[in-house]
């Protein structure tokens, strides 16, 4: 292995200097991936990134890896080589062998034989991974791991170098206690994850209304063969944009008549050799069309006017809803649970947290009223618990905790009725605004000082429908809606 040591070494010269050139982003990766293949004398490389929910794998750069099989299809970070996500270096040695290869097809076609992956570490977190692809079986060595993991850990640097240089350029001027306070907040796709560019400009304002949105998207995730000659593929289809929450692969059609037919001839056939396949073909109109039926879209005309930007799309609410329910259906096993909220901007997270927990419950509502002048706001009870909660086990849920003012005052009116437990979950936590220091068990989303929208909670009475969470535009604050 001394001649691959040699090799390495001098790998790293490359990789280094590929790094820390001014070369855009994507060209230093794909060097990386080359340099490293060609040290392990590997057939290729691949360099992918986690969305940020850690399901899926994005190829963010390659080398040595032919086009239908980079476009295999979306790669599942739990079903493709899963111990990376927990940080472990993965070696597979029969790729047609092992169910830790999500695409065995795929890597027979692209005759590859063993992979070895290893996690690309930020802060700790995993948030992507590093692999390379040989041809002929291979028992991977130590020295093999290790130069992988340190491949890894520079292009770990490398990506936030560019992420760096990316918020320079853009002038961002966030502070690190913003940055903080922000964290709770899922991100949408790091830059680095979107293409370079688009084929087509409505494919790119298709894109910027899924980020609206907060509708996770991949561009072109995937090539379908559709022609064989022998072997050999002679006609293949890509789909603009895979959408894996709805699992929904996208074309988009211009207006062009000759177009649209030969697409949908395309498409016929698709449907015909992958029936499980669920692909729709929009133009401008449709895809707008689509977008209302689940709950977004401009054709929701005046429900979303004066929304700033969307801050929780609706899945990922309903993920942490299942998330906190499952917390609370595993503390509150044997006891007798209550949950009480207050109107009316409870109403969407009560109805979504109780269905997802798993233990018998009582539900109960209060309604409060504000009052007072220039004073501070006080509160009023205008609609008390229909029945005693002596001795039981009350989980208050509230949409929104911003001054702790209100929660306070519920909190002390329910104490003095007895209680076996009190304790507070909250889908919002507006922390940087807190008055009173209430205690909150259970938290969904910690967001920033702005006024929010949606999903229940409303301004002047309006947006409560939204099945997602925005920042209301500021120009449209005057003061801040109640109840
Ligand atoms: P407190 O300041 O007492 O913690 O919160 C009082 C109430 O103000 C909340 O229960 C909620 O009804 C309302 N509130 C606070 N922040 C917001 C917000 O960003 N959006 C909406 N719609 N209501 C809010």
């Amino acid at each position: 292995m001394d001649d691959r040591q040699n090799g390495y070494s001098q790998a790293f010269k490359q990789i280094a200097k590929a790094a820390n050139s001014s070369s855009p982003l994507k060209r230093v990766l794909n060097s990386i991936a080359k340099s490293t293949a060609k040290a392990m004398k590997a057939a290729g490389c691949s360099i992918l990134l986690l969305n940020p929910q850690k399901e899926h794998l994005n190829i963010i750069a390659a080398y040595g890896l032919s086009d239908l099989y980079l476009r295999k299809g979306a790669l599942n970070a739990h079903r493709s080589l899963p111990d990376i996500l927990e940080g472990k270096v993965t070696a597979i040695f029969d790729v047609s062998q092992d169910k830790r290869a999500q695409y065995p097809e795929a890597a027979g076609i692209e005759k590859i034989s063993s992979i070895l992956g290893v996690p690309l570490l930020q802060m700790g977190e995993v948030v992507g991974e590093v692999r390379v692809y040989t041809h002929e079986p291979c028992h991977f060595s130590h020295a093999d791991k290790d130069f992988l993991s340190t491949v890894a850990n520079i292009v770990a640097i490398t990506l936030e170098k560019g992420e760096l240089y990316q918020e320079l350029k853009a002038g961002h001027e966030e502070t690190v206690t913003e940055r903080r306070k922000l964290a709770e907040t899922p991100k949408l796709p790091s830059s680095s994850l979107r293409p370079s560019s688009f084929g087509h400009p409505s494919e790119e304002e298709f894109a910027r209304l899924l980020d609206f949105y907060r509708i996770e998207w991949l561009y072109e995730p995937r090539s379908f063969p559709l022609a064989w000659q022998e072997n050999r593929v002679v006609e293949m289809f890509t789909p603009d944009f895979y959408l894996p929450e709805l699992d929904l692969y996208i074309e988009l059609t211009t207006l062009k008549q000759s177009l649209i037919t030969e697409k949908n001839r395309k498409l016929r056939r698709l449907k015909a050799l992958y029936p499980e396949l669920n692909i729709k073909l929009l133009n401008k109109k449709d895809y707008l069309r689509l977008l209302a039926k689940y709950g977004y879209g401009r054709l929701g005309g005046r429900k979303v006017a004066g929304i700033d930007r969307v801050l929780f799309s609706h899945t990922q609410i309903q993920r942490r809803t299942t998330a906190l329910a499952k917390r609370i259906s595993h503390n509150y096993v044997g006891r007798q649970l209550v949950l009480v909220g207050i109107l009316k901007g409870v109403v969407c997270f009560m109805a979504d947290l109780m269905q997802n927990i798993s233990l018998p419950l009582a539900v109960d509502f209060m309604a409060i009223s504000y009052y007072g002048g220039n004073a501070e706001p006080a509160v009023k009870i205008t609609k008390d618990l229909d029945t005693s909660i002596a001795g039981l086990d009350v989980l208050m849920v509230e949409d929104i905790v911003d001054t702790g003012m209100t929660l306070n005052y519920v909190l002390n009116h329910l104490s003095s009725h007895n209680p076996a437990s009190l304790q507070v979950c909250t889908l919002l936590d507006k922390r940087a605004r807190r008055l009173i220091d209430v205690p909150l068990d259970y938290v969904g989303f910690e967001i920033p000082d702005e006024f929010v929208v949606g999903y229940g909670l409303d301004y002047h009475g309006e947006y409560r429908n939204l099945p997602f969470i925005g920042a209301l535009a500021p120009e449209l604050i005057e003061e801040e809606g109640g109840k």
